[in-house]
């Protein structure tokens, strides 16, 4: 898939000329082109002579606040919109009027992308010490290298690394947010400040994705009460994570990074991912790799001879405990 510039062909017969029937326009409607507008043109723009309903401080914003938009018309199942991408394919050629300055058209090109990779679940303890954050960003170094999406919580700790690591590499990436948009729902324990710059690039991120809270300003916990939902909020969080990397096809897996053998909400998304049939790797900050706690039936084993592998340990099940979903190496 790429973005180009009508300005470089000039005309439809022009980009038929050089793409055949692949070439599709996103933009706003085009009477000297007689360009109809298209369901996926951005509606928001910081050129003042654009007929959009809001206008922008920059063009950056304006591409923002599309790729925020575009999230809520797929999650909404817009009938025009989700007809349109439907139609797109590796070979499609978006045709806008911004190409090579950054366009609307990018935003839809990294969604495309984000629809075709296999995605692994990384997480980890939340006091994970800052020591260990050059560890998290070499295994997204790796798992970005071999095409494969991330899929991450919004804890402090290991998954704020995994998140800062991935929103550097500009990986492929889908957040699973405790609470909402508005800051609701979150707790000490949250990423806040992470997931603001997740928002700020215009990154997905699924909101309240353990579910809602009855609390009108729910703020986790306070003065020592917790909110009612909180736990059962985010085992469910982390339950929709893995069965999102679960759904994603071949090459999915699930990477911890425990801070002790018995941090509990790793431990047990690990045993999930086993159960859901996903590759399972984890690392051992600060401990022996022997003191990793069993996930069933089968055996840790080193999970590669060389580079960032080999500090970790893969759990091979016994035959029936969940089947081999494919090989990180
Ligand atoms: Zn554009
Ligand atoms: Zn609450």
């Amino acid at each position: 898939m790429q973005v180009v510039n009508f300005h470089h062909y000039g005309s439809t017969e022009a980009l038929t000329a050089a793409f055949g029937e692949r070439w599709r326009y996103i933009g706003r409607p085009n009477k000297r082109f007689a360009l109809p507008a298209s369901p996926l043109a951005n509606r928001y723009s910081h050129n003042p002579l654009a007929h959009v309903q809001e206008g922008c401080a920059s063009r950056e914003e304006a591409i923002t606040r599309y790729a925020r938009w575009l999230q809520e018309q797929v999650l909404a199942g817009e009938t025009a919109v989700c007809d349109e991408l439907s139609r797109l394919s590796d070979q499609s050629v978006l045709v806008c009027w911004c190409a090579p300055q950054a366009c609307h058209g990018h935003i839809i090109q990294r969604w495309y992308q984000e629809q075709q990779v296999a995605y692994v679940n990384l997480g980890g303890s939340r006091d994970l010490s800052r020591r260990w954050q050059s560890l998290v960003q070499r295994v997204v170094s790796a798992v970005h290298a071999q095409g494969r999406g991330i899929t991450v919580g919004c804890a402090r700790g290991a998954d704020a690394f995994a998140l800062e690591a991935a929103l550097e590499r500009a990986a492929c990436l889908r957040i699973f947010a405790i609470g909402g948009r508005d800051g609701r729902g979150f707790w000490r324990q949250s990423a806040v400040d992470t997931i603001g710059q997740a928002e700020a690039a215009g990154r997905w991120i699924h909101w309240w994705a353990g579910g809602p809270c009855p609390c009108p300003s729910c703020q986790g916990e306070a003065n020592g009460s917790r909110c009612p939902t909180l736990i059962q909020r985010l085992s469910a969080r982390s339950q929709l994570c893995l069965q999102f990397a679960a759904g994603s096809g071949g090459g999915a897996g699930f990477i911890g990074f425990l801070a002790r053998p018995d941090s509990p909400g790793t431990v047990a998304c690990a045993r999930l991912a086993v159960h859901l049939g996903l590759p399972v790797i984890l690392f051992p900050c600060g401990f022996n790799g022997q003191a990793l706690p069993t996930l069933g039936n089968g055996r840790w084993t080193v999970a590669g001879r060389e580079g960032v592998w080999a500090a970790g340990y893969r759990w091979t099940p016994t035959a029936g405990e969940g089947s081999e979903r494919g090989n990180y190496l």
